[in-house]
């Protein structure tokens, strides 16, 4: 099988529900011309709200920028109104589904049992992952980090081949870091993703684990992108808010490109 290079970084957009289709657009086309020079040297995505899915991937075509959708439904197909399959995502052209945000964990209830399903569907759909773990500020105060990420990684990879490990990447978030403006420290995220890539150890072999793309999120900004991209458990990022301004989500891009070439193959 093929693992993904790790040492490439990975850069997620996820743009939650804002903007409008102008706003969208614009922000698309500027994302595709910032983006290509660096297409050779990052793997890149944008999540738009799903009204704009196919439009943005119209936009997107040929840039090597990744179509992303926000969420997806467990199940196939049937009574279940106001979700949408992961077939429905492949079938528009979307290529990769945010799964497990904390937003929808905590705004909508979502378990650990559920995240498992969807991602074992999205996967088996042919739809590559970005799973995102972390602990809540109260979870962090009580020493309680590292379990809760291994409960939940645990619970998201029940049940998923080894073959389809290499559609999976991890974004590491911690949620008091998400939307706040207080990034982790890149030691405290660092620690973090050395702990899930030892869980990722332990439920498969270390050389998926060190194959494995875990991706920081909370706060990303262009002024603490570099040093977090310096430490070497660190391989992209999951953007919010400022995945929603071109020019902040261009330097992040950038800072991504030159820490892939300072590292050792
Ligand atoms: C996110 O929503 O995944 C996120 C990390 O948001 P922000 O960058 O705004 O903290």
């Amino acid at each position: 099988m093929t693992h993904h290079n790790s040492k490439r970084f990975f850069i997620g957009g996820n743009w939650k529900m804002n903007g409008t289709r102008e706003a969208a657009t614009l922000l698309a086309n500027e994302l595709v011309t910032a983006f290509e020079p660096l297409a050779m040297s990052v793997d890149a995505a944008i999540f738009p709200p799903f009204p704009y899915l196919q439009h943005i991937g119209g936009i997107l075509r040929g840039s090597g920028l990744m179509l992303g959708a926000q969420q997806v439904s467990a199940d196939a197909n049937g009574a279940f109104t106001g979700q949408v399959s992961a077939e429905m995502l492949l079938d528009i052209g979307v290529e990769i589904v945010i799964i497990g945000h904390s937003e929808c964990r905590q705004l909508l209830a979502e378990s650990d049992e559920l995240i498992g399903e969807k991602v074992a569907i999205a996967v088996s759909t042919g739809l590559s992952v970005m799973l995102c773990v972390g602990e809540t500020w109260q979870e962090r105060q009580a020493g309680h980090t590292e379990a809760v990420c291994r409960r939940q990684i645990s619970a998201a990879l029940k049940g998923i081949h080894l073959d389809h490990m290499g559609a999976i990447h991890i974004a590491y978030e911690p949620i008091w870091a998400i939307g706040t403006g207080r990034s982790a420290s890149p030691q405290d995220a660092a620690l973090s993703h050395a702990s899930l890539r030892k869980d990722i150890e332990d439920l498969y072999d270390p050389s998926l684990a060190a194959a494995t793309r875990i991706l920081y999120g909370g706060s990303v900004n262009p002024a603490n992108a570099t040093s977090l991209f310096a430490q070497p458990e660190i391989q992209g990022a999951l953007v919010g808010g400022a995945s929603l301004k071109a020019a902040d989500f261009a330097s992040i891009l950038r800072s991504a490109s030159q820490a892939t070439s300072s590292r050792p193959n």
